[in-house]
């Protein structure tokens, strides 16, 4: 067998790079579109919550799943959990929700091909030899669905996203704009994050 669910070219270019993640996390994404029967997302109705982390091989799925469900990071309808593992959770509130993982089985037999062998040794996608990469991409597009992805419908799980507000205040320190949910008080006046000394959990190391 061989899938018919393969990223645009377009969507290489986004990535940047031909590697074989950006395709997995297509095709989680549009399998998980076809099972709640929902359309590539416009604006800021349908989420999705990968479970991988940083620093760690992989990641390059979230741009496959950007790519193929329209919920992006930029729209905040794209959040990690940073649980560091192969899987996200598609949410659509009238469509219900279901979990996509990578199976064990798959992952050992991808993890032996010679693409991995590059990248251990912390060659760059973009400095592998493209029949290298070419290989590994191939051999995921004859991999069944089922050989593929564990399926699990979520029916209980439920999000709310943050409340949206265009209010926004000038900082009195920088004398820039802060929107307001982000607004702290110093010496009685509003200020922006940076210039209130606090540094947000993010940038921490
Ligand atoms: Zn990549
Ligand atoms: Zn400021």
């Amino acid at each position: 067998m061989t899938t018919s669910i393969k990223p645009p070219d377009w969507a290489f270019e986004f990535h940047g790079h031909r590697c074989p993640f950006m395709p997995l996390g297509y095709r989680m994404g549009l399998l998980a579109m076809l099972r709640l029967g929902v359309e590539r997302e416009q604006d800021h109705g349908f989420f999705v919550f990968p479970e991988i982390g940083e620093g760690h091989p992989q990641t390059c799925m979230a741009d496959g799943l950007q790519a193929a469900t329209g919920a992006t990071y930029g729209k905040t309808v794209m959040k990690k959990t940073y649980y560091g593992k192969l899987a996200a959770v598609f949410y659509h509130p009238a469509k219900g929700a279901v979990r996509y993982a990578l199976k064990p089985s798959f992952l050992d037999g991808f993890g032996a091909f010679e693409f991995f062998a590059y990248r251990r040794r912390g060659v760059e996608p973009s400095e592998i030899p493209a029949d290298v990469t070419d290989e590994v991409i191939a051999w995921t597009y004859e991999q069944s669905d089922d050989d593929m992805f564990i399926v699990q419908d979520l029916p209980d799980f439920t999000y709310t996203p943050v409340k949206g507000s265009f209010n926004k205040t000038l900082c009195s320190s920088c004398g820039e704009y802060v929107f307001d949910r982000y607004v702290r008080m110093k010496d009685g006046a509003p200020v922006c994050i940076p210039c209130s000394g606090y540094e947000p959990a993010p940038l921490r190391k």
